[in-house]
């Protein structure tokens, strides 16, 4: 039976999730592993390109092991990290990392999506979820492939879909907040100038702009990923000409390429949900909130609370109350709550070019000033040690 044709069978299912980027992806795992029946689906062609930096920290790493999922980043041909050149104002520094990884969203977001049907997870992409309303212990969802439209009801529902949360329709949309000084995203993959980058070592690049980072990813391929001042791109009319300035500035010699590259935007990113769940649905990953990419850990928060949200929802499949809507709040607020905190304040100063430049001078003299913020952000969850190199 395809999985297809089995989700059209079935109409009960004890967890849907919506969305199989690392959030849906870990909370299907998690929960398939926990014994419950799951249905994953997304409304795109997998595996599909998604606007990313796409560099995995040691919190990644460790979110992977501490779910028995360590050996996937090296099969997949992930480029270990050790090193982060910031430039700003026609200077650069080069910092040590003290580890981390680059892999594609292609190979990551398939590789845990295998992993979660490996447990028992039916997935289903080109399937379209809108939520529905709650029908006694089960909350309803429709989907959608191609032309056929189904309901199915789940005990619970996780919705991981991303920034928009398009899978509820605005209708949580009261209690999400978009920045008005949000940055919006933009990247794409380049094959021609692989040379120009060593790898294992993230550029990024600031300016007035915004900001641009590039890592050479599997296959000597370079990602690349921007959060730009959304004037400057409605004025300049294109994602690509921001981009290749911000990055010309930055004497990165990659500008051309960056131009003839064929890129994707988002929405505006920083923004925060004072609602993190209702009745019989939990919220994660981005579309619980997110701050800006320049400290690499959306995918970190996304692995963490996806893992705890599987976890929770297998847990409160009979039982789903307010207290469950209490401890995800709880749970939420300990696993990514602070760390958007440290992100939020961190970022705020890259809103000004004068201090940018200053501290990547003042970094040039003494690069171990940078030492104890990249250890906090590296820091793992189990031991609250940061793993050193
Ligand atoms: C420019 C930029 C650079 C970044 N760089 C990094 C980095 O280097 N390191 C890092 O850790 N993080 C980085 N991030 C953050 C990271 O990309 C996100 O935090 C992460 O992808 C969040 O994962 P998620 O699973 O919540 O959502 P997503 O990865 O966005 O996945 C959501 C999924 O839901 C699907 N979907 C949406 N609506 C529906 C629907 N109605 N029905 C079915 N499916 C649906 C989508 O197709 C998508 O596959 C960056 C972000 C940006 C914008």
């Amino acid at each position: 039976m395809t999985s297809e044709t089995s989700v059209i069978a079935k109409t009960e299912w004890d967890v849907v999730i919506v969305g199989a980027g690392p959030a849906g992806g870990m909370a299907a795992f998690e929960a398939a592993r926990r014994g419950a029946s799951v249905l994953l689906v997304d409304k795109a062609h997998f595996p599909r390109y998604k606007v990313c930096g796409c560099c995995l920290n040691l919190r990644v790493l460790d979110a992977l092991e501490s779910a028995g999922l360590g050996g996937m980043l090296e099969a997949n041909g992930a480029v270990p990290l050790d090193g982060f050149r910031l430039a700003a104002g026609g200077r650069h520094v080069d910092l040590i990392l003290p580890g981390g990884a680059a892999l594609s969203r292609r190979r990551l977001d398939r590789a845990l999506v295998e992993s979660a049907v490996e447990q028992g997870a039916v997935f289903i992409p080109k399937c379209r979820a809108v939520l529905g309303p709650t029908c006694g212990t089960t909350r309803t969802v429709t989907l959608r492939i191609g032309e056929t439209a189904i309901t199915v009801m789940a005990k619970v529902v996780v919705a991981a879909d991303g920034l928009t949360q398009s899978s509820s329709k605005g209708e949580f949309s009261a209690s999400v907040r978009v920045s008005r000084r949000s940055h919006i995203g933009a990247g794409a993959v380049l094959s021609g100038c692989a040379e120009a980058f060593r790898p294992g070592t993230i550029y990024m690049a600031n300016g007035r702009e915004g900001y641009v980072g590039l890592v050479r990813i599997e296959g000597g391929m370079v990602n690349v990923a921007a959060a730009l001042n959304p004037e400057g791109t409605s004025q300049a009319r294109s994602l690509a000409t921001v981009a290749a300035r911000i990055v010309d500035e930055a004497g990165f010699s990659c500008a051309e390429d960056l131009s003839g590259a064929a890129w994707t935007g988002t929405p505006p990113l920083t923004r925060s949900a004072s609602r993190l769940s209702a009745d019989r649905l939990l919220f994660v990953g981005d579309a619980s909130g997110y701050v800006e990419p320049f400290t690499g850990e959306g995918m970190a928060w996304a692995l963490s609370a996806g893992r705890a949200a599987g976890r929770l929802a297998s847990e409160s499949l009979e039982t789903f109350d307010a207290s469950t809507e209490e401890t995800w709040q709880t749970q939420h607020g300990s696993l990514v709550g602070g760390r958007q905190r440290l992100c939020r304040f961190v970022t705020m100063g890259l809103r000004y070019p004068a201090l940018v430049k200053a501290g990547v001078r003042a970094l040039t003299i003494a690069p171990q000033l940078a030492t104890p913020f990249i250890k906090r952000l590296n820091r793992t969850e189990a031991t609250g040690a940061t793993v050193e190199s």
